[in-house]
């Protein structure tokens, strides 16, 4: 459960392993790591556990991602104050939270497919004080055109490829990041950029392995 663990400490000593291991450079993400206590977005009896560099379950089948590889998609992003974030797979909450200190809660839109576990974020995310966001249940492959325009679309399920509703939503030079490619293995973290003359420009990242977007415009379900 947790009992007895000095979670700001263990905190503390995860983001310094995550700068030495070269993965948090950004000044102000490592604020936002600093800041979010990952052990309110974990199930109880994976709380003494919240700070390990891993993946943990959290129900219906689904995880919450490894620090490392949020570390990595939020240095990606680049996302400055103010700027509005559409994030596809809610989870837990906890990526949303720490978006929601990088930009500010009310700047950002979280899509989650599976309701449950959108209640499940949302209260999460309630909890630590960001009650701001916004998390809306629906399929993320689709975007979310009510809330556009965005600066910055941010996927932590991997699609076969960008879906379309994606691009227009975007605001040059706003940023995709997103895990594509064939189920795990086969997953590269992609980085979008559109252009002025509304075409992308990517560049494929690091290799990973994420659960699959299951929507109309990725995997089926
Ligand atoms: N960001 C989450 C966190 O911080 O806990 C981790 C998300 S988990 C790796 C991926 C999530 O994407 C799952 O909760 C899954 O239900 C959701 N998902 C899959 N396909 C989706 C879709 N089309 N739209 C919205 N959510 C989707």
């Amino acid at each position: 459960m947790g009992r007895g663990v000095d979670f700001p400490a263990e905190r503390v000593r995860m983001v310094d392993r995550l700068v030495r291991s070269g993965y948090l450079k950004d000044a102000a993400v490592r604020a936002a790591f600093l800041a979010v206590p990952r052990e309110a977005f974990v199930r109880p009896e994976d709380r003494s556990a919240a700070y390990q560099d891993v993946p943990l379950p959290i129900g219906s089948g689904q995880t919450i991602s490894a620090p490392s590889m949020i570390a990595i998609m939020l240095e990606e992003a680049r996302l400055k104050p103010g700027e509005r974030v559409l994030e596809i797979g809610t989870g837990s909450g906890y990526h949303a939270a720490l978006l929601a200190f990088l930009v500010g809660p009310r700047n950002v839109v979280t899509m989650e497919r599976n309701r449950s576990l959108a209640e499940w974020g949302r209260s999460n995310l309630a909890a630590v004080g960001f009650a701001d966001v916004t998390v809306v249940v629906g399929d993320g492959s689709l975007g979310h055109p009510d809330r556009a325009p965005y600066d910055c679309i941010i996927a932590t399920a991997g699609a076969p490829r960008i879906p379309g509703a994606w691009s227009d939503p975007l605001t040059p030079p706003g940023r995709i990041v997103a895990p594509i490619g064939s189920s795990p293995p086969g997953q590269v973290l992609v980085v979008a950029t559109r252009r002025s003359d509304g075409t992308l420009e990517i560049r494929e990242g690091t290799p990973c392995a994420f659960v699959p977007l299951v929507g109309a415009q990725a995997w089926p379900a």
